[in-house]
């Protein structure tokens, strides 16, 4: 009898002492690997001729290949952090009509008040890191170390701020040759570990290179818990360099010799996940930031079929090649269902048994179900187009309306207000080529009325993003 209860009491033990591992075992690890500039139709799987990118063409075959898929703005800054809080950042004063980003000038930046997804993923025994551009501000108290994440080793801002005088402009050299390289020195930009300055000018020729390693090694520390890598490239952003594996490579010039270096970096993350066995416990994403620098020629990307490209409204602006990868997890196949980053927070805290923040408006939505197919109608159905502090366009359904154009950086279209908003199809017309406003007057009326909805949820907040 003794020994019975003996017994009991120590298998009870033994279960009470293993619960918690086998629980934080069974979370999956995420890896966000975010591009910068990246265009939509700038991968060989979503249409590229003459830039090979076979790892994340495998990554597409094994896993689901987002043809809807979208960012929370057209520009680097308030994009990251729509996709970090899983809010628009005209909620939390990321997004301003004075400065489109910020600067090495800049005193703001993220807002502490802010929950990132490495906040809520911590909090349930992640291990978190970011690796990259940050550009959610350079100051201590707003660097990834003071958002959740446990380290970082990156550029605070973007490859092309603080540029000196006395070089070749970018725009003129890179139109005269598809191969030109800028010399480092032009940009005096920053490497940082955790919050102190450890290189500068960065070295860009080898940043890439440097970034795999650093995820790559994370990766190997971290294999034993749940993980939460944030890759964010600074590239193909201009100006573009490459490591000497990968220079000169390309059919496409400098501009497909970067994006085969990052695709060839996917590719060893990838096999690193597979030989540590922990491949079908981790969920990679890839996407972008915004699309392409079209003013930059050959230097800047390719929206593929769609119209426009960073800074604008259009669907090329916003609208990002995609792809989700979890082994064994998900269906593979193309997905168009609707999707945005502001839904990664919601969908790595559903898949995690993390708290998404409760006390404030999110603009994400859990795609858990739709991933892994549980559900084959996604949860969303509108995509709003924030540009500085005013709604451009709206989404809703298959219908885009557009409340004003206008073509990036004070280049291309003017800035219009239209009376009657314009109306396209993005089913039939993702080009957005065809107005059919007259036909649909029910239509804009509706998204009108819908539009209308939305800016009423929105408070004014500071500006982060004004020089002060
Ligand atoms: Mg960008």
């Amino acid at each position: 009898m003794k020994r019975t209860l003996f017994l009991a009491i120590f298998c009870l033990l033994m279960v009470s002492a293993l619960a918690p591992s086998r629980l934080i075992a069974e979370k999956p690890n995420f890896v966000v690997i975010f591009c910068d500039d990246l265009g939509y139709g700038d991968l060989g799987c979503f249409g590229h001729p003459s830039i090979r990118t076979p790892h994340l063409d495998r990554m597409a075959v094994e896993g689901q290949r987002w043809t809807n898929f979208y960012v929370g703005a057209s520009v680097c800054t308030p994009s990251r952090a729509a996709l970090l809080t899983g809010r628009l950042p005209v909620r939390n004063g990321m997004m301003s009509a004075r400065r489109r980003v910020l600067f090495p000038d800049s005193k703001g930046g993220l807002q502490k008040s802010e929950v990132t997804i490495a906040e809520c993923l911590k909090a349930v025994g992640y291990a978190t890191a970011a690796v990259g551009k940050w550009h959610l501000g350079h100051l201590p108290e707003y660097l990834p170390v003071a958002h959740g994440f446990d380290s970082y080793w990156g550029i605070p801002y973007s490859n092309d701020m603080d540029a000196r005088r006395g070089f070749p402009n970018y725009r003129q050299a890179g139109r005269k040759d598809p191969n030109y390289v800028a010399p480092i020195e032009q940009y005096q930009v920053p490497i940082m570990e955790g919050t102190k300055v450890i290189e500068r000018p960065a070295n860009q020729h080898t940043l890439t290179g440097r970034y795999t390693e650093k995820a790559v090694e994370f990766i190997r520390a971290s294999k034993d818990k749940p993980f939460f890598l944030y890759l964010a490239h600074s590239l193909p952003h201009i100006p573009l360099y490459a490591g000497k594996d990968h220079r000169g490579k390309s059919r496409r010039g400098i501009y497909g010799d970067v994006i085969e270096e990052i695709d060839a970096g996917v590719g060893r993350i990838l096999t690193t996940l597979k030989e540590l066995k922990i491949d079908e416990k981790t969920l990679v994403v890839f996407t972008s930031d915004n699309g392409p620098w079209l003013p930059f020629n050959t230097h800047g990307g390719s929206a593929g079929l769609l119209r426009e490209g960073k800074g604008t409204t259009f669907e090329g602006g916003m609208r990002e090649p995609t792809l989700f990868r979890w082994p064994g997890k998900m269906k593979p196949g193309v997905q168009m269902e609707m999707g945005t980053t502001m839904d990664l927070l919601p969908t790595f805290c559903s898949l995690a048994g993390a708290k998404t923040p409760g006390d404030r408006t999110l603009d994400g939505f859990d795609l858990s179900s739709v991933l892994l197919g549980k559900e084959a109608k996604g949860p969303r159905d509108r995509v709003y187009y924030w540009r500085e502090e005013k709604l451009y366009a709206i989404r809703v359904g298959a219908w885009k309306a557009h409340f004003i154009t206008q073509g990036c950086y004070g280049i291309g279209e003017k800035k219009t207000e239209h009376a009657t908003p314009q109306l396209y199809n993005l089913e039939h017309d993702p080009s957005e080529k065809y107005n059919v406003a007259g036909n649909h007057p029910d239509v804009v009326k509706k998204l009108v009325a819908a539009a209308d909805e939305h800016r009423k949820s929105i408070k004014p907040v500071a500006d982060q993003l004004i020089r002060r």
